[in-house]
């Protein structure tokens, strides 16, 4: 099946992987768009069912859900170049996920997920105490390649492919928004060995949870107590606040501001946030987009000079989106980019204060990040 996205530059191709699996093609190449040429060749491996032996516990003494995954150790764990399962099949020695020549965007159901499409059933309660409340870790995780070329980075992209991989976002949180259960969509990138990324080809992953995560649920509740303390909405109105100072903000467009929050606890963090309330990214508008795909790839190209002699800077990009059904009208769509490299070589760990306690102690000073993150802009503006 097939279908043209942002007003005829991309198509759209479904297909299926030897196990069952979903893939989407998002193409912006003039000969795939136009149907001229396919890419696309049948997936000849045999794979075992994908494990669907996760479940999610009931932590009762914070009141959070943690998913139990433990079938995710085998998964492949830095494999060399040229058995990259994330490269077009055709290029390494071995079939990889992706039975195509080549592509420019592609999104498939992760063989080694930690919330399975199918999950097993399992009680209710762990050893029959009401304590412990346990279910089905049903749930949706995919993986998004930004390129077929393994050296890349998404920094690298062109803005014509971030838009791509945007309308690939877009898709995937409204369809899988729209599956029974779900509560969260959350696209996100991993990047760096030193975040844990197992696999260094150019990738994303998509997370769809069947309950509101943790910081979510934290945002949520503050977002509540604002609305009814003043009739507002906390993240337009801290948009509002960040843009009238102006000491933390990055960079400004016509439908887009990066800026470093107040209470910023990584050693470099940015938030960007759209001008006018969207609840997601399905919602934005195409020149939302537009400006989107230029300003989050000036972003990321800024994080790659902010430390002198690092080139790559490790991090994590995540998109917070409104969550679906009850609450949604109190979230806001932004993103969250941050880093744990203080310094060349230097990572901050999340020890005792951060990881035991949830205390967070930032090194950094958000108002100097801010003017770090200015200093570093591309000469030629974005
Ligand atoms: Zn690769």
């Amino acid at each position: 099946m097939t279908a043209l996205l942002a007003g005829g530059i991309v198509r759209r191709t479904e297909d299926r992987l030897a196990d069952g699996r979903e893939i989407v093609y998002f193409d912006d190449d003039e000969a795939f768009v136009s149907g001229a040429e396919d890419r696309r060749r049948p997936d000849l491996r045999r794979l075992d069912p994908v494990a669907g032996g996760s479940q999610l516990r009931y932590d009762v003494l914070t009141g959070e859900w943690v998913a139990i995954a433990s079938h995710r150790n085998e998964r492949t764990f830095l494999p060399p170049a040229d058995a990259c399962p994330l490269c077009p099949t055709g290029t390494g020695p071995v079939p990889s996920e992706i039975p195509a020549a080549d592509y420019d965007v592609v999104v498939f159901e992760n063989r080694f997920p930690s919330l399975t499409r199918v999950a097993e059933d399992v009680p209710a309660l762990v050893d029959g105490d009401p304590l412990w409340p346990a279910r089905r870790g049903t749930g949706r995780c995919e993986v998004v390649c930004f390129t077929a070329d393994h050296g890349a980075s998404f920094a690298s992209l062109t803005p014509r492919r971030a838009r791509t991989v945007i309308e690939a976002w877009a898709d995937r949180t409204d369809e899988l928004s729209r599956m029974p259960g779900i509560r969260q969509v959350f696209c996100f990138e991993n990047r760096g060995p030193e975040i844990g990324v197992t696999l260094h080809h150019p990738h994303g992953q998509v997370y769809a949870y069947p309950f509101v995560p943790p910081r979510s649920a934290a945002m949520l509740r503050q977002a509540a107590e604002h609305h009814a303390r003043t009739g507002g909405n906390l993240l337009r109105d801290v948009l509002i606040a960040e843009r009238t100072a102006g000491t933390r903000v990055v960079l400004s467009g016509e439908h887009w501001t990066a800026y470093v929050p107040a209470a910023a606890r990584w050693p470099v963090e940015v938030h960007l946030a759209p001008h006018r309330d969207v609840p997601d990214l399905p919602a934005l508008t195409g020149p939302e987009r537009d400006e989107l795909a230029r300003a989050y790839l000036e972003l990321l190209r800024r994080a790659d000079r902010y430390h002198e002699g690092v080139t790559a800077l490790p991090y994590i990009a995540g998109w917070h989106q409104a969550p679906v059904g009850a609450d949604r009208e109190l979230g806001r769509l932004h993103l969250q980019l941050f880093s744990i490299l203080r310094a060349p070589g230097r990572l901050k760990y999340l020890a005792g204060s951060e990881s035991a306690m949830g205390a967070w102690i930032n090194d950094a000073n958000p108002e100097r990040i801010a003017a770090r993150l200015r200093e570093v802009a591309s000469p030629g503006g974005w």
